[in-house]
């Protein structure tokens, strides 16, 4: 189980089916210290307009025991690496998350060159802590390169709980989730496990890494040494 889970889907989303109650009430019963509200950025199909992230001030900070962080899984919209949130609400959340996703403006037929341009773009020139899914099927990334400009920049490659669940029986994306593991180890960075979830019940739920066999260098992972702290110093140091 994750102690810190810095990727939830609430029904604001659209296409996901828990409240933030409900996360933090499931968070709470699996002993999961932290999680990140983190709905999908407005240019995607049914997700929440750009208020809601503007508002997010007024949600408590503790739920049932559990730490809530506010933020957002911003879409990158074009190949030049716009994101689809405001840099005056993006500076209020606690974590910010980018990543390339179908339904939205992002072109659906660029090229492997094209999508790591467009995410090191993004990354470069927004406050941005985490890539979600590095290494998705439908928006393939050159991972090495990728790792290189987080590193330096100090943001992070989120291993995804979601998508191993969901085509972890796919060589082409276990390959990229093993090239993502050695590039970060390579370079001495870390990377973040995150659920993904977008109903509470997945919430901090990491078996599908035994599951696969998904062996992971110790020191690697962020908040492996003390949880949410570590956590609450990488989020600190990113300003
Ligand atoms: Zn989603
Ligand atoms: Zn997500």
């Amino acid at each position: 189980m994750l102690k810190v889970d810095l990727h939830v889907h609430t029904i604001a989303s659209g296409h996901a089916y828990s409240t933030i109650q409900e996360s933090a009430m499931h968070a709470s019963s699996v002993g999961v210290e932290a999680i990140a509200i983190t709905d999908h950025g407005s240019s995607m199909e049914g997700s929440p307009h750009t208020g809601y992230f503007g508002n997010m001030a007024r949600i408590p900070r503790e739920m049932h025991g559990v730490n809530l962080l506010m933020g957002c899984e911003t879409n990158v919209v074009d190949l030049s690496g716009n994101i689809d949130l405001e840099k005056s609400i993006a500076s209020e959340l606690d974590v910010v998350l980018v990543g390339l996703h179908k339904l939205t403006p992002y072109p659906s037929s660029s090229s492997l060159a094209d999508n790591t341009r467009a995410l090191i773009a993004a990354m470069t020139s927004n406050r941005v802590h985490i890539v979600s899914h590095p290494y998705r099927l439908d928006f393939p990334v050159d991972i090495a390169a990728l790792a290189k400009v987080a590193s330096d920049q100090g943001v992070l490659l989120e291993l995804n709980l979601s998508l191993l669940k969901l085509f972890g029986h796919n060589e082409k994306l276990l390959n990229q989730v093993k090239l993502m593991i050695e590039a970060a180890e390579k370079l001495g960075m870390k990377i973040v496990i995150s659920s993904d979830a977008h109903i509470a019940t997945e919430i901090g739920d990491d078996s599908v890494l035994s599951a696969l066999g998904i062996q992971l260098p110790s020191g690697l992972v962020l908040g492996e040494r003390d949880g949410h702290d570590e956590v609450k110093e990488f989020l600190a140091s990113r300003g």
